[in-house]
C-alpha cells in the first residue's frame, strides 16, 4: 500500500476520544499536484502547534483593554498591567511551581535558555546529553561556559548512570544539568525526575526544556523537582513571540540583567564623576527590560487556561490513541524505519521520525504534501547530533524493496521525515 493510503485507512479505523480543544488551520483547502483539493493535514506541531480558537477568541477579547503595562496611571494601562500579572500566576499554576519561584518572560524557549546561560555563576560547569536540541545543547558554550556532553544513552537507566558517573569525576564548583523533556525528534520521554534527584545528590541544579513535554503532558515543577524550566508560547497552542523561563530566583536576582534598559531597573543615576550609576530591579523585571510582549504573554496564559480546563488526562488519552494509530499505519509499510533511542515501546508524545529506505527524505515530505495534502517535516530537526546518531549507517544500503532510487544511487538518508500533532 502506498505509504498515505495506510496513513488514510488507519485514520479512519477507529473513533477517537474527543477533547474540547478546537484549533486552526485543520479546515484549510490546498490544491493538490493533480488539481484536487483537499484538507490540508498540518502534522508539524513539533515545530510550532496551530493556536486555539480559544486563545484568539480570549485575545480579541482583551484587545479592547489593549495599553501598556506597568508604566501608565490611565485606566487601560492599569488594567493591562494586571492582566500581565495575572498571567504570571497562571503560568505559574499550570507549571505548578514552588511558592518562591519566578517567572520571566521571554521570546520563546531558546530566549530562556539564553538567558539562563547568562545568568549562571561563573565557573558553573554544564552537562547536556548529545542528543539535545540546538536551543538546549548550544547556550551555555557559546556562553562561555564549560560544558561535558554526554553520549546518546539507550535507555532511562543509561542516561542516569551516565550522568551520575559524570557529576562524580566533575570539579568542585556550580554545576547544572539542561535536559529535555521530550524529544522534538522521537517524541520520547526523558527520565527528569530520575536525572534531578541525581543532580540533587551532587549539588547540581537542573533546567528542563519542556517545549516539547509542557503542550502534551501535565507537568508539576514541585514533582519534577527541577530547577527551571523553559517552554514557548508557539507550542503550547499560543500564537509565536512569547515564551517562558520559570524558577529559582538565586541565580537570576544575583545575574547581570538578560538586557540593560527601561523596566530593569530601579533607579538610574547620574554621578558626580560624569558616569550614570543603575541599580537594577530583582525578580522578573531584571530579565524583562523593554516593552513586553503583552498580547504573547496574555495568549499563553489563555492556553494554559484553556489546556487545564480541558484535563490533561483527557488530552494524554487522545493523543495516546493517535500515536497508537499512527504506529500501526507505518508498521505496515517494510520499508519505514521509525527512530527511537530507547526503543519502540518507549513512551512518548505525539512527535515520530521515520525515513523510507529507498526515498530521499525531503523529496518524500515533498510528495506528501503535493499529492496528499499531509504537511510534515523533513531535516535534522535542529538536534543535528542526535538524528545523525538515530540515521546510523543502516540506511547506506542501496535501495533494495522495489521502491524509487534516492536521489542520488545508493545515497543513505542524510535527514529524516518527522510527523508531528498534538491533541487539539
Ligand atoms: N527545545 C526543543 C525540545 C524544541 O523542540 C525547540 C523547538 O523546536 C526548542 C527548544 C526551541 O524552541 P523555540 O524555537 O520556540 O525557541
Amino acid at each position: 500500500p502506498s505509504p498515505a493510503a495506510t496513513l488514510d485507512s488507519a485514520r479512519s479505523a477507529r473513533p477517537l476520544p474527543s477533547t474540547p480543544l478546537a484549533v486552526l488551520g485543520h479546515d484549510v483547502q490546498v490544491p493538490l499536484a493533480n488539481g484536487d483539493k483537499v484538507t490540508y493535514a498540518a502534522l508539524d506541531y513539533a515545530a510550532s502547534a496551530p493556536a486555539l480558537q480559544r486563545v484568539w477568541d480570549e485575545v480579541a477579547a482583551y484587545a479592547p483593554y489593549y495599553g501598556s503595562v506597568h508604566r501608565g496611571a490611565g485606566y487601560l494601562s492599569q488594567l493591562s498591567t494586571d492582566l500581565f500579572e495575572q498571567s504570571r500566576r497562571t503560568v505559574a499554576e499550570f507549571l505548578d511551581l514552588r511558592e518562591d519561584d519566578q517567572v520571566v518572560f521571554t521570546r520563546a524557549t531558546t530566549d530562556s535558555l539564553n538567558l539562563l546561560a547568562g545568568a549562571v555563576p561563573a565557573g558553573t560547569r554544564v552537562f547536556a546529553f548529545e542528543t539535545e536540541h540546538h536551543a538546549s545543547l548550544l547556550p551555555w558554550a557559546h556562553a562561555g561556559l564549560s560544558v561535558t556532553y554526554l553520549r546518546a544513552p539507550r535507555s532511562h537507566a543509561e542516561a542516569v548512570a551516565a550522568f551520575d558517573a559524570a557529576l562524580a569525576e566533575a570539579p568542585e564548583g556550580p554545576k547544572l544539568l539542561c535536559v529535555t523533556g521530550a524529544s522534538n525528534v522521537t517524541g520520547e520521554l526523558w527520565p527528569v525526575a530520575e536525572l534531578t534527584r541525581t543532580a540533587h545528590r551532587h549539588g547540581a541544579r537542573v533546567v528542563l526544556d519542556a517545549a516539547q513535554l509542557a503542550p502534551h503532558h501535565r507537568v508539576s515543577v514541585r514533582e519534577l523537582g527541577v530547577d527551571w524550566i523553559a517552554f514557548s508560547g508557539h507550542k503550547l497552542y499560543a500564537p509565536f513571540g512569547a515564551g517562558v523561563l520559570a524558577g529559582r530566583a538565586d541565580w537570576l536576582d544575583a545575574a547581570e540583567p538578560y538586557l540593560a534598559g527601561g523596566g530593569a531597573t530601579r533607579t538610574v543615576a547620574r554621578e558626580a564623576d560624569g558616569s550614570v550609576a543603575v541599580q537594577w530591579n530583582t525578580g522578573p523585571a531584571r530579565h524583562e527590560a523593554g516593552s513586553p510582549n503583552v498580547i504573547g504573554v496574555y495568549a499563553i496564559a489563555a492556553a494554559c487556561r484553556a489546556l487545564g480546563e480541558a484535563g490533561f488526562d483527557a488530552l494524554e488519552a487522545r493523543e495516546r490513541a493517535l500515536i497508537a494509530r499512527l504506529d500501526a499505519g507505518l508498521a505496515e509499510i517494510p520499508e519505514v524505519r521509525v527512530l527511537n533511542l530507547f526503543g519502540a515501546d518507549a513512551a512518548r508524545v505525539g512527535v515520530l521520525s521515520f525515513v523510507v529506505r529507498g526515498w530521499n527524505s525531503s523529496h518524500f515530505s515533498a510528495a506528501l504534501s503535493a499529492e496528499y495534502g499531509i504537511g510534515v517535516r523533513d531535516g535534522l530537526f535542529c538536534a543535528h547530533p542526535l538524528v545523525r546518531t538515530l540515521l546510523g549507517d543502516e540506511e547506506a544500503a542501496p535501495s533494495e524493496c522495489g521502491a524509487p532510487e534516492p536521489s542520488l544511487p545508493g545515497e543513505r538518508s542524510l535527514n529524516a521525515i518527522r510527523v508531528s500533532f498534538g491533541a487539539g
